[in-house]
């Protein structure tokens, strides 16, 4: 970036000294790059290039300039940015070890960039052995020096929040005594500067890393998410086949004629079998969770009655309710017209799932209701159960993955339980722009599951 427009009547002649206008415009351009470069290794270059140029602006005979930062944890002083100049070149190439390999531990004190550092005051020096002790020898320091043909060196600490951050080394191709009070001033003016672009910078990059840094873990997380959904997948899928051959063999041998197995083999048969069950129920739910989370669940709706539908369900779970001795029933306030447009079978199961739960967490004489009501422009279904019911702080869980709240009495009672359930019925409501919600008065009180699907629903996604 070019730092100034120089008008040719303005460049003075010889080393004249800066005038107060001059060194405040000087500051000025100055401040405006470093405020409009946020990226630290730009800013701290054109910050070394910047100074030099308004420095050679005002003909003073400076010729490289040297931005070095304190690094607090490997203790040292690092040379950060160089001017471009050419004779910032020879005293590169003149050096024994690279530039940026110059590094001066923070306890060399008889280092006077050390010095200018601890002390926060400036210093100078005709003596190159003196800023590069004691990673160079004097005579390499020397042979640097006389390489770029520097005669003074001026050392000024850049400081921020009254705390000392680098050193900025100031080389001329004059000697001390031509160094005027008003041009120390100007300096120090630049460092303040710098001080502060070197703040700004540094936030600025440990802000860009840090978001680099997330958008990395992001990245990662997401394939990482993408092979779990792949393997669950994949060893569902794999597990239904063996899982559906052992349940067979249990179910032949739980029909076997009486006198064939004892009681106790009649027991256990009848153990295996109902565990075989509850792990296929969740390889079931977990190769759904991994379709909808994979985004591959498809629905496939079409027009239907959805108290043909409800009845069906219950008709199939009449047994199942007997068995428990819960009375099962269903009240339906919607007419013949109200015709939904969904995915059938993906909505039995929600029904499935709720009525399950409704036997599942009730109690023997208990009750489960149905009721299908029309309101507005949607279809409420509820189920009403006069079971365990559920504490208000629960409430809100229920529809997590694996929100299984009831655990205990689920385990008391030799219930199976995932946890999924819910969750998958709210993503297959979800999908078909429904809503889905739980209600109950407390423990012991019953609970009501409810579920609206709009009727004027020709968009599912
Ligand atoms: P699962 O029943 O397999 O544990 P669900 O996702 O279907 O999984 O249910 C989550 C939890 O919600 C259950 O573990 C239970 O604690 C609670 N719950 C669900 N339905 C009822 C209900 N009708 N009455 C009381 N608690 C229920």
């Amino acid at each position: 970036m070019k730092l100034s427009i120089r008008k040719k009547n303005q460049v003075p002649t010889h080393l004249s000294t800066p005038k107060t206008k001059e060194t405040i415009e000087a500051l000025w351009r100055l401040q405006k790059i470093v405020l409009n470069t946020l990226d630290f290794s730009q800013v701290v270059h054109q910050i070394v290039n910047g100074l030099l140029n308004e420095l050679g602006y005002l003909n003073l005979g400076y010729r490289i300039i040297v931005l070095t930062l304190a690094d607090e944890e490997k203790k040292v002083l690092k040379r950060i940015a160089l001017s471009s100049t050419k004779e910032a070149q020879r005293a590169l190439k003149a050096s024994a070890i690279p530039f940026e390999e110059i590094e001066i531990p923070l306890s060399s004190n008889n280092n006077l960039l050390i010095k200018t550092y601890k002390n926060k005051r400036p210093y100078i020096t005709h003596e190159w052995p003196n800023i590069f002790t004691p990673v160079l020898t004097p005579e390499q320091a020397i042979n640097n020096q006389q390489a770029a043909g520097i005669k003074t060196s001026l050392t000024y600490p850049v400081i921020v929040n009254d705390k000392s951050i680098g050193v900025l080394i100031f080389s001329l191709v004059k000697a001390e005594s031509e160094v005027s009070e008003e041009e120390k001033e100007l300096i120090r003016g630049f460092t303040d500067i710098v001080g502060l672009a070197v703040q700004n910078a540094q936030l600025y990059s440990s802000v860009e890393d840090n978001r680099k840094n997330l958008r990395l873990a992001n990245t990662r997380l997401k394939q990482l998410d993408k092979l779990k959904d792949e393997f669950v997948s994949f060893a569902s899928h794999e597990l239904r086949t063996p899982l559906t051959v052992i349940k067979s063999y249990l179910s032949l041998l739980r029909e076997e004629r009486e006198g064939v197995l004892n009681e106790k083999q009649r027991l256990y048969v009848q153990r295996a079998y109902d565990a075989t069950n509850r792990l296929n129920r969740l390889v079931t739910e977990m190769l759904d969770v991994s379709r909808i989370e994979s985004g591959r669940l498809i629905l496939n709706p079409k027009d239907v009655n959805i108290e043909v539908v409800v009845q069906n369900i219950v008709n199939e779970m009449q047994p199942k309710a007997q068995e428990q001795n819960v009375t099962l029933s269903v009240k339906s306030e919607v007419s013949e017209s109200d015709i939904l447009y969904i995915d059938e079978e993906r909505i039995s199961e929600v029904l499935v799932n709720l009525i399950g739960n409704a036997l599942k967490y009730n109690h023997e004489n208990g009750s489960v209701q149905i009721e299908i009501k029309r309101v507005d422009k949607d279809v409420i279904i509820s189920v009403i159960d006069s079971g365990i019911g559920i504490k208000k702080s629960d409430l809100g869980k229920l529809f997590q993955k694996f929100g299984v709240v009831g655990g205990d009495y689920a385990h008391k009672n030799n219930i199976p339980s995932t946890g999924l359930g819910l969750y998958l019925s709210k993503t297959i409501i979800d999908r078909h722009s429904g809503k889905i919600w739980a209600e109950s008065k407390g423990e012991g009180k019953g609970s009501t599951f409810s579920f609206s699907l709009p009727l004027e629903n020709k968009k599912i996604v």
